[in-house]
């Protein structure tokens, strides 16, 4: 398993795909158009500051030095000294302009992703888990910042360098360039082999980055069914391995880098050696002046760098590359469930329909099949059937949290799916077993369901379920923080919450998930009431655990096997004898 370059095959990209991303990318940064042009500008300005020093030094030594013109010599100096200011002036620049395109680009990406992800239907949350595209946004968009910030631009201005040096240098001399020649093939050889041999170190080890992570995570959440079964020691084994693992990557990493470091470092002594040596020869036959030896000397590193740079650059715009994609590909997918052109809102009441509906979740057998229903204008219908017979899935196909595969749902008439988003929502509310409690006060808690709604309106959904005394009597009232009471607001707290927030929109639908755990019989009634109260003159569709709820319900719906097998009052189905009946009369509950 840990053998060989075992890669993830979407952190490798072929050329044709990196070009695809980098031009995107490049489009999408158009807003960011002057700053990085103003930073381009910088980066051509340092180039040729820096290129201009060896010119200036030759130029001292030559006309100055050499035949002792004090005037001529000043003027090197001075202009040196200058270009070397500049240099610095517009490398501080380049930096700043350079880091306000990066970080403002990295700001538009973190929110058109995370404006998709919260379009997403549950379809897609089915497919994609969370935990990885928490580390899309984390590790793959810091990926990126780490290209946009200093890569990609650092990319162009080593391209740049790199001609500019060679230009200045045949300029300057074509013999001593030809001498600078004899060395660059080496270090473009040992470069392109140290990109290839780091390209894939740098994979190894964040793949088993990744691995080592999800050990760890493993160990952590899981830590309480590892002792329960004392399996610490066989957690602590598998954590060594991927450990060592992790460990050899980053070994192997270093290797590859340090002999390529010295082997630069080598050539630069060698080409400088050399460029001296043969440049005496030839100051010596007066085909070169003494200025341009040194000049090519200083040269050296101008030429130098740049391929080193390069080839180090090129896995951090591959994985940049990589990640990008990844990000991509977050945003090209559409929602499932959105409004469709031309939309209408629902009418304000009407019966819930549900026709031939067959529906499976993805990749996965029909969890539903042609299962024909229709709930009345303020009729009460109770789904039972065993555990994954497919009654919350007939729930969430009433709301449009899915779409039917085949068939449709229709509210008073209209498709749910020709349905505005807005109106289905007002009109169908889904209250599930545990409702989530965000951070902050009660009353910020159930005006999520509206958040419009004024506090006069949220103490009236609290007193419409009966329950603006109970939160009352907290020290703080509704304005109670929730994350300090936090996982000490009672389960039946809870719910109560979850009612309220059905009760602001004040929907025509109201589909619950029963929750299975029991209350505490106090708290139990007073869920119950409220429940009662938020269901009164309303459609409910009820996924129903307890004898009570099926037995207030006015018809009762029996699914077993993705199928609706029966339908119909209490007494019917139990003259009928049949699955309803064989529920009842074994368990007590159906
Ligand atoms: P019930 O509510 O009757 O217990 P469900 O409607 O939850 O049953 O599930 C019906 C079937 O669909 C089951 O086989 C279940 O495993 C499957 N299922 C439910 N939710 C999902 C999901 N999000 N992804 C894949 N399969 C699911």
């Amino acid at each position: 398993m840990w053998g060989g370059a075992a890669v993830a095959p979407e952190d490798r990209l072929d050329a044709a795909q990196t070009r695809a991303v980098l031009g995107r990318t490049l489009r999408m940064a158009r807003p960011y158009a002057r700053t990085g042009a103003a930073a381009f500008a910088c980066v051509l300005a340092t180039t040729a500051c820096s290129l201009a020093g060896p010119v200036l030094v030759r130029h001292g030594i030559d006309a100055g030095i050499r035949v002792r013109d004090a005037g001529a010599l000043n003027a090197a100096v001075a202009g040196y000294v200058l270009v070397t200011l500049a240099a610095y002036a517009s490398g501080r620049l380049q930096h700043l302009y350079l880091n306000r395109t990066g970080e403002g680009f990295l700001r538009d990406l973190r929110l058109r992703v995370f404006r998709r992800l919260q379009a997403q239907s549950l379809a897609y949350y089915d497919r994609n888990k969370a935990g990885v595209l928490v580390s899309r946004m984390t590790a793959d968009v810091e990926s990126m910042g780490e290209l946009i910030q200093w890569g990609l631009l650092q990319f162009v201005a080593s391209g740049i360098l790199l001609v500019g040096s060679f230009a200045v240098a045949v300029t300057l001399s074509w013999q001593l360039t030809l001498v600078v020649l004899l060395v660059f093939p080496v270090l473009v050889a040992a470069s392109v082999k140290f990109q290839r041999d780091s390209n894939v170190a740098y994979l190894r080890v964040r793949e088993r980055v990744g691995q080592n992570l999800s050990t760890l995570q493993e160990g952590i959440t899981a830590v309480r069914v590892i002792q329960a079964y004392a399996q610490e020691a066989a957690q602590v084994a598998r954590f060594r391995r991927t450990n060592r693992a992790l460990f050899d990557a980053h070994v192997g990493s270093i290797r590859v880098s340090t002999w390529y470091f010295g082997l630069v470092e080598l050539a630069g002594v060698l080409a400088t050696a050399l460029i001296v040596g043969l440049g005496g020869w030839l100051v010596h036959r007066g085909d070169v002046s003494i200025g341009t030896v040194v000049a090519f000397v200083l040269l050296v590193a101008s030429l130098f760098e740049p391929v080193q740079q390069l080839s180090q650059l090129y896995n951090s715009v591959q994985s940049a590359a990589a990640a990008l994609r990844k990000l991509f590909a977050i945003l090209d997918a559409e929602p499932e469930i959105d409004e469709a052109p031309g939309a209408i809102d629902l009418p304000a009441r009407g019966a819930l329909e549900v026709r031939g509906a067959t529906f499976a979740y993805a990749g996965g057998p029909p969890a539903l099949i042609d299962v024909s229903i229709t709930v009345a204008d303020g009729e009460r219908v109770a789904l039972v059937g065993p555990t994954g017979a497919g009654k919350s899935t007939l729930a969430k196909l009433m709301a449009r949290l899915y779409d039917p595969g085949e068939g449709v749902v229709t509210f008073g008439g209209v498709d749910l799916r020709h349905a505005t988003l807005g109106s289905l929502r007002e009109r169908i509310v889904v209250v599930p077993q545990e409702g989530f409690l965000f951070d902050g006060s009660i009353r910020d808690n159930v005006r999520i369901a509206r958040a419009e709604a004024t506090d006069a309106e949220v103490a009236e959904a609290f007193a419409r379920i009966g329950a603006l005394e109970h939160f009352e009597d907290l020290p703080d009232g509704l304005d109670t923080q929730v994350h300090e009471r936090g996982s000490r607001l009672s389960a039946g707290e809870r719910q109560l919450v979850a009612l309220a927030r059905a009760a602001l929109v004040d929907p025509a639908v109201l589909v619950l998930d029963e929750a299975t755990s029991n209350l505490d019989p106090g708290t139990e009634a007073e869920v119950e009431r409220a429940l009662e109260r938020l269901m009164n003159g309303r459609s409910v569709v009820v996924v129903a655990h307890r004898l009570s709820t099926v037995r207030r319900a006015d018809r009762i719906a029996v699914v077993h096997g993705a199928h609706l097998a029966e339908v119909g009052t209490h007494d019917e189905l139990l003259a009928r004898g049949g699955r309803y009946a064989a529920l009842s009369t074994s368990v007590g509950t159906p």
